[in-house]
């Protein structure tokens, strides 16, 4: 099923056209209203008549997360704040988390974009939705909630988290599609068969999945377990939220990007140049329609490639693979932003902590676990005793205790997630060897 077939069946050369157009309008709208990209262009000596058409778009300039960072809270937004009517907020590198503004075309436009995303997993007017991801700054639980109503789905906003509750919604309510991350899709899938519930009983037929990365095999272990269909969803906050791409059930196939409102590019992550189709490089995105926070080749991070090829579902709009990986150092720990200079300024100024740490990434139970190993101080470590640090301790002393405590409580503060902490004797955090520093240890097997 098709939500606006016209637009999502639209001939390649007319989909062009109309981006054309509408790429040369935001060019204007953001050189008139938000002075970042005004002095941009000056710098550059563009003029927004300069972009013609969709051929133009390589003139234009790049946007980074951390030109929003700079501009924090609001400094990007085209519009007075009057005329938002919505806030979300994803964390950043600072502990400051990057803000994104609505109006209320943006909220229609969203809402549109996460119809579409239904329709592609094969969900109808009718259906019931049990909706497992966050609501709250997150954009993920609204972005989807607008979605279902806009195309007549009942929604349950059960939010994330609380097993026992999602599992009796499942089983009381009989929702036909639920949404949440791939990991705790996992855990469900789990849960439920330990429970001895027969997944034949549920009626759900279809889990819509995103906001962390996944695999083949893992959509081929909860096709299995869960007897549903499982597809891929992507967003950003900066560039919407969910309802960027989302694959279509006929062919799981790579996700259908709603071209008509955000143009894609995949560059080369170190010269910023094109890469050819088919390639993986950086995906850069430049929203087409956008009101209130409008951004121009803006540089997701995210890792993929691109195919222009028609698709069996008879949709012309063109493919991203899944997300292979990150162009920064960004890691995403249960659906959080993650960077490690977050975690480095966290651990700063604590007294008896040194300044050097590893992080561990693993997964328990489908759910990622993040341990950050710490060094203590050379003083600490006298005063403490060394058996500690080296695991011949009958007991863990109180001192190591509290100072572990206090760790976690500051990494919570400026994560916002809990961590788990290990003390580690002077030397034992590894060090540069003249080259790269390997800090993160990612034991996460995306299986
Ligand atoms: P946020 O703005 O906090 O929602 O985070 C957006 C980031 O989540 C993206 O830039 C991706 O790195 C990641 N992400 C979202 N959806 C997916 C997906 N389906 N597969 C892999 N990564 C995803
Ligand atoms: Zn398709």
């Amino acid at each position: 099923m098709f939500w606006n077939e016209k637009i999502e069946t639209m001939p390649r050369d007319e989909l062009a056209a109309l981006q054309g157009e509408r790429l040369r309008k935001i060019v204007a709208y953001v050189y008139e209203r938000v002075p970042f990209y005004k002095e941009k262009f000056d710098q550059m000596g563009l003029k927004p008549d300069d972009i013609r058409g969709v051929e133009d778009l390589g003139r234009l300039p790049f946007t980074k997360k951390t030109d929003l960072r700079d501009t924090y809270p609001f400094g990007m937004f085209a519009v007075p704040r009057e005329e938002l009517i919505r806030i979300h907020a994803s964390s950043g590198t600072t502990g400051k988390p990057t803000v994104v503004g609505y109006t209320r075309d943006d909220l229609q436009v969203w809402a549109e974009v996460c119809a579409r995303c239904f329709a592609l997993s094969g969900a109808r007017p009718g259906d019931m939705f049990q909706n497992a991801y966050g609501y709250g700054l997150f954009t993920g639980g609204l972005g989807m909630h607008y979605g279902a109503e806009y195309m007549g789905i009942s929604v349950i906003p059960v939010s994330g988290g609380n097993t026992a509750r999602q599992i009796m919604i499942l089983q009381d309510f009989q929702p036909d599609v639920m949404a949440c991350t791939p990991s705790y899709a996992l855990t469900l899938a789990d849960r439920l068969l330990e429970e001895g519930v027969n997944p034949a009983d549920l009626r759900v037929r279809v889990f819509i999945l995103g906001a962390e990365p996944w695999t083949e095999e893992m959509r081929a272990e909860l096709e299995e377990k869960l007897q549903v269909d499982a597809v891929n969803i992507y967003g950003l906050s900066e560039i919407i939220g969910p309802g960027v791409s989302n694959e279509c059930i006929e062919a799981k196939d790579g996700m259908h990007i709603m071209e008509d409102h955000f143009l894609p590019e995949i560059i080369n992550p170190d010269t910023g140049e094109p890469m050819p189709e088919g390639e993986v490089g950086e995906l850069v995105f430049t929203t087409l329609t956008k009101q209130a926070l409008p951004l121009i080749r803006y540089r997701t991070g995210d890792l993929c490639s691109i195919t222009y090829e028609k698709c069996k579902c008879g949709r012309t709009h063109a493919r991203m693979s899944r997300i292979l990986g990150r162009a920064d150092d960004m890691l995403i720990v249960r659906g959080v932003n993650v960077f490690p200079s977050q975690i480095e300024s966290a651990l700063l100024n604590i007294e008896h902590i040194a300044p050097h740490y590893c992080l561990v990434l693993s997964r328990e139970e489908h759910l990622d676990v993040m341990e950050v190993q710490v060094e203590v101080t050379d003083e600490f470590f006298r005063e403490v005793g060394d058996e500690v640090f080296s695991g011949h301790a009958m007991e863990i002393v109180e001192e190591v205790r509290e100072l572990e405590n206090i760790v976690r409580t500051r990494l919570r503060e400026t994560l916002g997630l809990n961590a788990r902490v290990k003390l580690l004797g002077p030397g034992e955090a590894p060090r540069s060897q003249g080259g790269k520093l390997k800090r993160v240890i990612d034991n996460r097997v995306l299986k």
